[in-house]
């Protein structure tokens, strides 16, 4: 008898289990900005979940890099930096919850018109500085490694209050030797104008390099940083927990500002500059 009423109850069991598999599955995931995928750019993607379970824990998968989602007002967010230099055409992204394959998105890099500006071939440097740079490249990189933090932001902000853009986040600089692409937005600047962090964070770091000159980064969380570049004074220190819209340094001309003074400032995303602009707007928006 026991037997038969276990056996029952197994059968019950599993006509639940097949039910459930008929039903639609508590999330809904999807592409934000289909469209508007370019090198340069971002992949923007939502995890909407019904359950709302804030110890979900979402990743994805590109280009062998693994990452988390960020619990941002009410939905999961993951913006996928694309490189200046990634291919247009079709790629995929795979979405994983506790690393187990939930699905995968396909989605295509279409090719963006850039400004071409083209300079002079630069003067040449001695060895010295050209190790100092090097150096201080490899020193900023590790900076922007530590991804571990959680979402600290609650909105963005423009780091400047009047915010006329001289230079354009990324206009193709081409030298006879070589091109780069420009991987932030220049404002227009008067020296020693204030300065505001973009969301809350943490000061990451601040220094003086040969090419940024006087420099901030603040981290906010889930891999996402902000810097400001050409600086005449700072006036915040690392570790340091900012606010949206905190005063933290006055605009400059020191580094390579050869265009005269400006704010030179940047996003990058798990170390890969997105346009400045386009994110803010993007997360504002939410
Ligand atoms: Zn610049």
């Amino acid at each position: 008898m026991l037997k038969r009423v276990i056996f029952t109850a197994f059968i019950f069991f599993c006509a639940l289990l097949q039910s459930n598999a008929g039903q639609s599955p508590p999330y809904s995931i999807k592409i934000a900005n289909p469209k508007d995928i370019h090198p340069g750019g971002f992949v923007a993607v939502i995890i909407n979940n019904s359950s709302n379970d804030p110890l979900q824990n979402y990743s994805y998968v590109f280009n062998n890099y693994n990452a988390k989602f960020f619990f941002y007002k009410n939905n999961w967010h993951a913006i996928i930096p694309i490189s200046f230099y990634a291919l247009p055409g079709k790629y995929q992204l795979v979405v994983n919850d506790n690393n187990q394959q939930l699905t995968s998105l396909e989605f295509i890099i279409k090719q963006k018109k850039r400004s071409v500006y083209h300079l002079g071939r630069p003067s040449p440097l001695p060895n010295s500085i050209i190790q100092r740079i090097e150096k201080e490249k490899k020193y900023l990189q590790k900076i922007y490694e530590d991804t571990e933090h959680p979402a600290y932001f609650k909105g963005f902000t423009l780091p400047l209050k009047s915010t006329i853009v001289t230079s354009e986040y990324g206009v193709k600089r081409v030298r006879p030797n070589r091109y780069y692409y420009h991987a932030g937005t220049d404002f227009k600047a008067k020296p020693g104008e204030k300065n505001y962090s973009t969301a809350e964070g943490i000061v990451a770091y601040t220094g003086r390099h040969f090419l940024e000159g006087n420099i901030v980064i603040i981290n906010h969380g889930s891999g996402i940083y902000s810097c400001y570049i050409h600086l005449s004074k700072i006036k915040t220190k690392p570790g340091k927990k900012v606010k949206k819209g905190e005063l933290i340094a006055y605009s400059g001309q020191t580094g390579a500002a050869a265009r005269g003074p400006h704010l030179h400032f940047m996003i990058k995303i798990y170390n890969t500059p997105v346009d400045p602009i386009a994110f803010i707007k993007y997360i504002n928006n939410l």
